[in-house]
């Protein structure tokens, strides 16, 4: 039996590693897995982009602690080959050098395009079947199995109107507002945060809202900037700019990194069909399933129009429905867009300059404070489905107690992030002060 075969049986519940590591922070599934069962001849290390300032300091800081998570993915995955992809040269020669005497695992250098690992997901070089880590879940996959560590801390990437951008360690639960704080407090009075990428990141109004096991990086902006304005564009709105101006050009699928990289994914065939009032061809619809996100769309519409808002909200209904990305309809015939797609990469610096982010693309003040908060809020939801809390009110607790655990399958546990005393406990949250 060849060892693809062998992969293509293996079924989830083989994998034990796989849900622990989800339980450390975010696996980007890259390609659709069918029901059940996992494919995987690679692993690959990829960093979120743009403003990836927390993989980029793992990477250079910690490698050999992510490569050693990397191992342990690789290991239950059954897979061959690892690669850590890196935009970075400096985080790519400290990574080249510990990597040298491990021939299934290497350092790539990334050309600087956006979304690069993306790209990079979806080439040859990684195969048909890989999975995408990010460095600080497999950070924390080394540190729970090898070192019996849980997961209390992240590190949080804290940009844009504020005083001294940095990273923090912080206490999960840790509110933004101690983030902010602790970065200087905010240039601005009136202010917004963008929590993730920026290209597709929720805008939170709630300044005292939690850090959780998927916060990566907050961006603080002036109310009134453009991506602000158009993040809260209701979408009713968007549609009828769409309806008044679209020209149907087509720009947005021949940039669109999804549909370059062969998927039928053709955004301005679903804006056709928003236009018209019409679901006349259903695969094209099913297609939104496909969309990353990434947001080149909404960038390279010459009139400024934004049809990743239009097309994440077909993706969030068809999920409320019931569909999944499992779909082969979804997929439709692969296309060959091999000729063209290197003359249709978007250079990064050109993304952030037409989201005018530049003056916040700069090196971090602090590279890694930390955070003691009085208190943290821990949300249930991160838990998964079906969270059950092991505390109650008054009980006292210590750093790495286990506090939550989730009765579903794919559910993960919550550890007490602090040690102090807890005040609430309720179908949302537990909150401890220290
Ligand atoms: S790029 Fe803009 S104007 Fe052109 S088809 Fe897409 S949404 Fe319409
Ligand atoms: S956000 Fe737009 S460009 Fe990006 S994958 Fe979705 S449809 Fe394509």
């Amino acid at each position: 039996m060849s060892r693809a075969k062998l992969y293509s049986e293996s079924k989830a519940e083989e994998l034990p590693a796989l849900e622990s590591a989800r339980s450390m922070g975010v696996i980007i599934p890259v390609r659709p897995h069918r029901a059940g069962t996992y494919f995987c001849s690679t692993v690959i290390v990829a960093s979120k982009e743009p403003f990836g300032h927390v993989d980029t300091y793992l990477l250079e800081e910690q490698g050999e602690k992510v490569v050693q998570g990397l191992k342990l993915a690789m290991s239950a995955l059954r897979a061959e080959q690892g690669i850590v992809a890196v935009k970075i040269t400096g985080a790519f020669a400290a990574l080249d050098k510990i990597l040298q005497d491990r021939s299934n695992i290497r350092a790539h250098l990334l050309e600087d395009f956006y979304p690069a690992s993306y790209l990079l997901l979806n080439s040859d070089l990684s195969g048909d079947d890989c999975l995408a880590y990010d460095p600080e879940t497999l950070a924390n996959l080394y540190d729970a199995r090898e070192r019996g560590i849980p997961v209390t801390r992240k590190l949080v990437s804290c940009t844009g109107e504020v005083a001294k951008p940095s990273i923090i360690i912080a206490p999960l639960g840790t509110s933004f507002r101690e983030l902010i704080e602790l970065c200087g407090g905010a240039t601005t009075d009136e202010f917004v945060i963008l929590n993730g990428n920026p290209m597709h990141s929720d805008v939170i109004l709630d300044i005292d809202t939690p850090v959780e096991k998927g916060t990566s990086g907050i961006l603080v902006l002036a109310r009134d900037h453009e991506l602000i304005r158009k993040a809260l564009m209701p979408v009713e709105f968007v549609i009828k700019r769409i309806k008044s101006v679209c020209t149907q050009c087509g720009f947005c699928t021949e940039l669109c990194p999804v549909y370059l990289t062969g998927c039928e994914l053709t955004p301005h065939t679903i804006i056709r069909q928003i236009i018209s009032g019409t679901v006349s061809e259903e695969d094209c619809i099913l297609s939104s399933m496909l969309c990353i996100g990434c947001g080149l769309c909404d960038i390279i519409c010459p009139v400024g129009l934004n049809p990743q808002s239009i097309i994440r909200t077909i993706q969030q209904s068809l999920r409320d429905r019931g569909v999944s990305q499992n779909n082969e309809k979804e997929r439709g015939k692969p296309l060959n867009m091999a000729s063209v797609r290197s003359f249709r990469r978007i250079p990064t610096q050109v993304v952030i300059n037409r989201l005018d982010l530049q003056k916040y693309n700069q090196p971090l003040w602090v590279r890694s404070c930390e955070a003691n908060p009085d208190q943290v809020e821990l949300l249930l939801r991160q838990v998964g489905s079906n969270p059950v809390p092991l505390v109650r009110v008054g009980d006292k607790v210590s750093e790495g107690d286990l506090v939550v655990r989730g009765l579903d399958p794919g559910d993960v546990t919550l550890h007490a992030s602090i040690s102090g005393t807890v005040t609430l406990v309720d179908e949302k949250r537990i909150i401890i002060a220290a």
